[in-house]
């Protein structure tokens, strides 16, 4: 017997004058899937001419950010000098251990964008670990019951994504032209995720569209994937987290003193050095100012 899905809707906001953003994760009812803890799916949008994505400099700790990018082209510059434009097809990870600062813009003016912004949360012992970039234009596909498969992280299949991660965990896309139907081989000590970025599907009997998701609590062994005309699916597992984190703008914390230091050290210094760095090059857009925490207590959840 294994337990119904649930389904969950994400919370859709309008990003800028018109880049439509639905949050999948944190949920208030489900705020972790394995140490997948942060889910937006960006777009689809079509910029107005002179019109692009333009993130200012603004720093992390605790997680990794994992861009996977469907449409356009998007630059990451960082704090330790990487600067990577990320296209189709395409994982950014960085690995912001103890602190780093990027930003995030667009290539061209009035281009299209979709993607998939996730963080991971590090474990304790690696959450403070040094900061670190990777980008990956090559990962494993392959062809499984119609779809086109992508192993973005972990393992599948027998194929492994070259992401660097620290606690077990997968994230599979799926994309079909036309109508496909596979059967998933899951982890049964995984919980999972499941998630519609383009057209409509039925998982595991279940219909999905775009802004909403379903969660698999674990003990399932198999999944089965169906959409009757082109689809792209995201699948996102791992195994559950089992320690309590705080999660607050762009931080993951163990306590809400380590959550104001980080926020203190980035607005004493916002992209001036010191603990989060520099990102020197070519920054479009101010740097972000830090949200305070007064009067604001952090809720831990695992
Ligand atoms: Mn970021």
């Amino acid at each position: 017997m294994t337990a119904a899905p649930q389904r969950y809707a994400s919370r859709v906001s309008i990003v800028g004058e018109d880049t439509p953003v639905a949050r999948a994760l944190p949920h208030r009812e489900r705020r972790l899937v394995g140490a997948w803890c942060f889910l937006d799916h960006a777009g689809p949008v079509q910029f107005a001419p002179g019109a692009g994505m333009h993130v200012g400099a603004h720093p992390h700790i605790g997680l990794q950010t994992f861009t996977w990018l469907i449409e356009g082209e998007v630059v990451h510059r960082d704090s330790l000098g990487n600067e990577q434009v990320i296209r189709p097809g395409q994982v950014n990870l960085m690995t912001a251990g103890r602190g780093i600062a990027h930003t995030e813009d667009s290539l061209h003016e009035g281009a299209r964008l979709h993607a998939a912004q996730l963080w991971i949360a590090l474990p304790r012992g690696e959450h403070a670990r040094e900061p670190a970039f990777q980008n990956h234009p090559e990962l494993p596909r392959l062809p499984v019951g119609g779809f086109t498969a992508t192993v973005l992280a972990g393992s599948a299949w027998g194929q492994a994504s070259p992401a660097t991660i620290y606690t077990p965990l997968v994230g599979i896309d799926l994309s079909a032209a036309g109508a496909a139907h596979a059967e998933v081989p899951l982890q049964a000590d995984f919980e999972y995720a499941a998630l519609v970025l383009r057209g409509s599907a039925q998982v595991a009997g279940e219909a999905l569209s775009p802004g909403e998701w379903l969660y698999f609590a674990p003990g399932r062994t198999v999944l089965g994937v169906q959409c009757d005309g082109e689809a792209q699916l995201l699948l996102l597992g791992g195994m559950p987290f089992g320690e309590d984190i705080l999660v607050w703008w762009n931080f993951v914390a163990r306590t809400q003193a380590e959550m104001e230091q980080a926020l203190a050290d980035w607005n004493a210094q916002p992209n001036t050095g010191g603990r989060f760095g520099t990102v020197r090059a070519g920054t479009l857009a101010a740097p972000l100012k830090a949200p305070s925490l007064e009067g604001v207590h952090l809720r831990a959840g695992g």
